[in-house]
């Protein structure tokens, strides 16, 4: 079976978040599977080198005002099909936004174009390759659907993949005559969304299934408080909309392997985790710590990751002994926030802003424990790399968050199978109360080390999730093709 996997990002080569690691794993494990899957990606300076090496599958005379073409090379065992156009894609820089922070203006344009290509792929094929069927992931990828939709019959089934519903791709509609899209799809039932047009509510209208990333997520959205206006259309779609966790990809993040790392361990010999441990207190200019935790954070700042939460009880974090390493970047109020409070407590609170993919995995190598006091948190990758690392999840309950943590409550620390700290979310209070459970369950140290060998022991790669993924793809294309032959 081929599948075509259009996204935005891919590790690799260009990451901003989450969505990134799942398309730079979830492919490999679905070939693993017997499927053929190519990844349709934007052709970003990140990938120019790539670029050049590919071989030239489709020429477009002018893609919105210049001339692109379509490239397929392999790379980090990824199959890929990269479109360059450099005057969407050439741009330094963050792959959404300029210089200012501010989204690029010709988003709709870039995305779009995208899509269309996308479209072209699926129903046309390339020259010894047919598209048995599409998966689209999150909104920058959410008009291939529509794009097939207007362009007839004949075309392979669709799934959209929701990431985060907050992200929608929202666009004044003068950008559907840009985008050579029918006026026709522009309906409530359709890709209109408070009379602006949403990628996203394209991908949900117009896909055959919808999926997003843990069963959990699944149930949120089809209510007003997590839908962001799209819960009727979800709520009309529920039949066809599945939650499905997201892996990790086990070969990136192996603490035994890890070169990142100060030193190597495995649940089998945690020796090195102390090494780790004692590095990233220096780094992060900390007071050494041996009766309390070493608390980190990994994140975009951003309200949804609920760190004005922390802000509030970083005090009594500290009065309690425990020290704080924050990695992050984003929201800048949050960023002056933390800089703040790490001025303010020298030696237990300590920050770097930025994006560092080394120090992310050197964070969860040496912490003690994880903090993610989301409000709201589709899957969440961070809490599962700290349980393969040894790092306890102190997370909110909600989404994937609650999908994947085992609560240290009475009945689970009976029966031994207790994976981190979970409490009500969008409370300071609850979060400062959890720190303060996190704190007693380090100062018993044959519980402590119970649940860390209970998380560094979970089945968290793709396996699972990707045998759901072959089974829906499969079921689909079945479907598809006997509609075509009646
Ligand atoms: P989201 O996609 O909402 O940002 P996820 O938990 O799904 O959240 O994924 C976040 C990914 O981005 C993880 O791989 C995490 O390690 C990484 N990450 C987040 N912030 C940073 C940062 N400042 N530096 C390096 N990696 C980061």
């Amino acid at each position: 079976m081929n599948v075509l996997l259009v996204a935005s990002e891919c590790s690799p080569f260009v990451k901003t978040g989450g969505l990134a690691d799942v398309i730079g794993a979830l492919p490999k494990a679905l070939n693993n599977l017997g499927q053929d899957v190519k990844v349709l990606l934007p052709a970003y300076p990140a990938l120019s080198a790539l670029t050049e090496k590919g071989k030239t599958e489709l020429k477009f005379a002018s893609l919105h005002g210049a001339p692109a073409r379509l490239v397929s090379v392999s790379s980090d065992g990824l199959n890929l099909l990269l479109l360059d156009a450099p005057h969407l894609y050439g741009r330094a820089g963050n792959i959404y936004l300029d210089a200012n922070g501010m989204d690029w203006q010709d988003n709709y344009l870039r995305f779009g174009a995208l899509s269309e290509v996308a479209a072209v792929v699926a129903k046309d094929g390339l020259k010894d390759w047919s598209v048995d069927l599409v998966s689209v992931h999150d909104w920058q990828a959410g008009l291939v659907p529509a794009y097939l939709r207007q362009s007839g019959e004949k075309v392979p089934p669709c799934v959209v993949t929701i990431y985060n519903i907050a992200f929608q791709g929202v666009f004044e509609p003068t950008c559907l005559d840009d985008l050579k899209l029918d006026k026709s799809l522009f309906t409530p039932e359709g890709l209109e969304y408070y009379g602006k047009v949403s990628f996203l509510k394209a991908g949900i209208a117009f896909s055959d299934k919808i999926t997003t990333v843990s069963p959990t997520y699944a149930g949120e959205i089809l209510q007003s408080e997590f839908g962001m206006g799209l819960e009727g259309l979800l709520q009309a779609r529920k039949d066809d909309l599945v939650g499905i966790l997201n892996g990790i990809d086990l070969d990136s993040w192996d603490p035994s392997t890890d070169t990142r790392l100060f030193a190597a361990y495995s649940i089998s010999s945690m020796k090195g985790k102390a090494a780790n441990r004692a590095a990233l207190i220096e780094r992060f200019g900390l007071n050494p710590v041996k009766n309390a935790p070493l608390f980190c954070v990994v994140s975009r700042l951003s309200a949804q990751k609920g760190l004005d939460l922390l802000l509030q009880v970083i005090p009594t974090l500290v009065g309690r002994g425990a020290k704080l390493a924050i990695l992050g970047a984003g929201d800048k109020d949050l960023e002056k926030g933390f800089l703040e409070i790490a001025s303010r407590y020298p030696g237990s609170v300590g920050v770097v802003l930025g994006y560092d993919e080394s120090l992310a995995h050197q964070l969860q190598g040496g912490s003690d424990a994880i903090l993610i006091p989301s409000r709201f948190e589709p899957c969440g990758l961070t809490q599962l790399y700290a349980m393969r690392y040894g790092t306890i999840p102190v997370v909110a309950r909600t989404g994937g968050l609650a999908d994947t943590v085992i609560d240290a409550n009475d009945a689970a620390l009976a029966a031994q199978c207790a994976t981190g700290i979970q409490f009500v979310s969008d409370s300071a209070l609850a979060l400062d109360m959890a720190i303060a459970r996190t704190c007693e369950l380090f100062s018993q140290p044959t519980i402590w080390k119970k649940m860390i060998r209970n998380g560094m022991a979970q089945a968290s790669g793709w396996d699972k999730s990707a045998a759901r993924y072959d089974q829906l793809f499969r079921a689909l294309v079945a479907a598809n093709s006997k509609r075509i032959d009646q």
